[in-house]
């Protein structure tokens, strides 16, 4: 069986220190990758000059707060609760990151928002919010036509029977393609085996498959669009 050092670890979400100089805050709350936080500042002043406005709703997440989010609606959320585990297991994965797989504990992946069309509290993140007369769809057609210039695209683009369409989600391909490659699903076995977290039986028995569904099943950024920029 293999270990797990603390390098990788942090693809998990595990013992990342956000102190540390590869790590920078993007606004009051949010911290990312700072390669990624460089692109994304860069692509948010291009799209400010065009009058388009964008802020991170949530940028780097780790595997406590993310568990948290599981715990709760695996016990709290009505949705869930009177499911038994399998299904429930399974119902949460298409709305909310199994603990440990989330893109977001990258930092090389973020939600963005129109903050001078919504305030953070009242954004839901939901598809309608970015579509046609939506608060964020002119950032949304902004994003989908020049995020590719400054190395982002759209993972959850649209429906592929895994993580629903998510159009606030964006990655920073050049460290997200590094990660997904470094993921490893024996590793995340250990990560949850050794966290307190519900359903343990049912995700470590079909942990492959979760993974095939929900990790790899995305998007894939295309180089060929930042070629056609010449
Ligand atoms: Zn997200």
């Amino acid at each position: 069986m293999s270990t797990l050092s603390p390098r990788n670890v942090q693809i998990y979400g595990v013992n990342v220190n956000t102190e540390h100089a590869d790590w920078t805050r993007v606004n009051d709350l949010h911290y990312l990758r700072s390669d990624c936080a460089k692109a994304y500042l860069r692509m948010q002043e291009a799209a400010a000059v065009e009058g388009v406005h964008m802020d991170c709703a949530s940028g780097f997440r780790d595997f406590a707060k993310q568990h948290a989010i599981w715990e709760r609606k695996f016990h709290q959320d009505p949705r869930y609760m009177a499911l038994p585990e399998a299904q429930r297991v399974h119902a949460i994965l298409q709305w909310s990151a199994l603990p440990g797989t989330s893109r977001h504990h990258w930092g090389s992946d973020l939600d963005i928002y129109d903050h001078h069309a919504v305030e953070r509290h009242a954004l839901k993140l939901e598809p309608w919010e970015y579509e046609q007369q939506g608060p964020c769809n002119v950032l949304y057609c902004w994003l989908k036509a020049n995020a590719h210039n400054f190395g982002f695209f759209q993972p959850y683009d649209r429906d592929r029977g895994g993580v629903a369409p998510e159009p606030w989600h964006w990655s920073y391909a050049p460290l997200a393609n590094a990660y997904l490659a470094q993921f490893n699903s024996s590793e995340l076995a250990l990560v949850l085996a050794q966290a307190n977290i519900s359903g343990q039986a049912v995700l470590l028995a079909q942990l492959d498959q979760y993974v095939n569904q929900y990790v790899y099943n995305v998007n894939q950024y295309n180089p060929l669009l930042t070629q056609s920029k010449g």
